[in-house]
């Protein structure tokens, strides 16, 4: 089936059974389904607004750091124990304001049994297929109560697996959604469930062709609702969040960001990329494909408005935002074979490329080369392993920098703009830069500064650029 027909059927399949001709896929993240209080907020969303038919959420705050350290080596059966316990209470005490509050924690039980049943890792880190299963009952758990906080407001709602139509490869851990799987398994098996009832699904997880679990990376659900957006052929997507949208940084940085109305693909995107934690990086990348508007809100405060995400805007400032990505590695390969030698990066970057690595920033002189690789926070697997280090140094003398973090200013038209330079770099003369990209993307600048230095790098920077 062509593209353009099966987005159609999508659109027809949903058109046919919802009656509406609007859509909007909207996912709410763990803070927004940390508890029952949090829930009903997101409940109160839903039932105000009849076109969100299909959602989808994170597991409960902290549940999924909690699934994390069970996966992690070194656990004992008494500490996975105690967090199992920790677990059940996060999501008995949303269980307790049901009237079938037993039946649930009977639903609860079988589920954190299960989880329990994947045994202690004595000395070593259980595999990544593994921790994927394990990492996954968090939002297998958070989706179930969800359906009943959305019952319990009669809201005709069911709990849909979306492991049925969010097909992966195996590459546990950061698994790779098949585009065309999903959209034509979303059509099958989602889009008429949505006659009747608004979907609740989970987000980050999905499933490979031997029906193992797989994870999409964390902080993955807004990617997961961004793909379901794009199969629905939704008319926009809502991200549901703990800030009433995306500011020009981090507000946990600076109590001087502030809310952005209104901001294009191509500079979220960037911000996303580089480390503002608000979207998961891949997020807008179906939107774009589809042009699916979208939506970042707070779920406590919806009435305070958010962030509108679309492909044009009608202001385009020369500074946006400052985004700051931590726990950056930083490996400068260095061989005189470079000098004036032809192929020598094409070995380097195969060496990488063999190992799943992607580079973010990059930089030459004559005969080294300066790439960095970002060490996601909470990341289940460490991506810069001794094999690719043994490997790069058959070829150059390697080292490695740990320590760093990469600040990412965002804005329009950057490399054709006079005088950034000096509007960036005056204001925070007092730290050093450890290395600096600019001039492939006219939407950002990049650099390097050490880790003890970075939320002054940017709250000065902020300061000078949004006075
Ligand atoms: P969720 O659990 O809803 O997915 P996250 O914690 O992943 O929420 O993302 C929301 C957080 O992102 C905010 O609390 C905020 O601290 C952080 N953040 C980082 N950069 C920005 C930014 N530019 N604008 C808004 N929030 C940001
Ligand atoms: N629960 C997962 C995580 O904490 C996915 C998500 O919340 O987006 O990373
Ligand atoms: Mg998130």
């Amino acid at each position: 089936m062509s593209k353009i027909n099966s987005m159609t059927n999508a659109k027809n399949a949903i058109n046919n059974s919802t009656g509406k001709t609007k859509l909007t896929v909207a996912k709410f993240g763990g803070t927004s389904v940390a508890n029952f209080q949090a829930m009903v907020c997101c409940a109160n969303i839903i039932k105000n607004d009849p076109a969100t038919r299909v959602v989808i959420v994170s597991a409960s705050a902290g549940v999924t750091n909690h699934l994390v350290r069970i996966s992690q080596a070194n656990i004992g059966q008494e500490e996975q124990h105690s967090i199992i316990e920790k677990i059940r209470a996060i999501q008995f005490n949303i269980t307790e304001n049901f009237d079938n509050e037993l039946e649930l924690n009977e639903q609860v039980n079988i589920l954190l049994s299960e989880l329990a049943e994947y045994g202690i890792s004595q000395s070593e880190q259980h595999s990544a297929k593994t921790t994927d299963a394990i990492l996954s009952y968090g939002e297998r758990i958070s989706s179930l109560l969800f359906t009943e906080v959305l019952r319990s407001l009669e809201i005709p709602s069911s709990c849909f697996d979306v492991r049925q139509v969010m097909k992966t490869n195996s590459l546990y851990g950061k698994a790779v959604v098949d585009i065309e799987q999903l959209k034509a398994k979303t059509i099958e098996l989602l889009a008429p469930e949505l006659s009747t009832d608004v979907i609740v699904t989970q987000g980050f997880i999905g499933q490979d062709s031997l029906e193992h679990t797989t994870t999409l990376g964390r902080g993955g659900s807004d990617y997961s609702a961004a793909l379901l957006a794009e199969a629905l052929n939704a008319d926009n997507l809502a991200i549901w969040t703990d800030v009433v949208g995306i500011f020009t940084t981090d507000p946990r940085i600076t109590d001087q960001a502030r809310a952005i109305k209104e901001i294009s693909f191509g500079e979220a995107a960037e911000m996303a990329t580089f480390g503002a934690k608000i979207l998961h990086p891949a997020t807008l990348i179906p939107a774009m494909r589809q042009n699916i508007p979208v939506f970042v809100g707070s779920s406590k405060e919806p009435e305070k408005g958010g962030t509108r995400i679309q492909e044009n805007v009608e202001s385009k400032p020369t500074y946006r935002s400052i985004a700051l990505r931590r726990e950056q590695t930083l490996i400068t390969i260095k061989s005189p074979a470079m000098l004036h030698a032809n192929g020598f990066l094409a070995k380097v970057f195969d060496i990488l490329a063999k190992h799943e690595l992607s580079v973010d920033l990059i930089t030459t002189s004559e005969i080294s080369v300066a790439l960095t690789f970002d060490n996601p926070p909470n990341s289940t697997q460490s991506l810069l392993t001794a094999a690719v280090v043994e490997e790069l140094e058959q070829l150059c003398e390697v080292s490695v920098e740990h320590g760093l973090s990469l600040v990412a200013v965002i804005g329009n038209g950057l490399y054709a703009t006079k005088g950034i330079g000096d509007t960036i770099f005056d204001k925070i003369n007092d730290f050093n830069i450890r290395m600096i990209c600019h001039g492939a993307s006219a939407n950002n600048l990049c650099f390097l500064v050490s880790e003890a230095d970075a939320n002054a790098v940017v709250e000065q920077l902020h300061t000078s650029l949004f006075p």
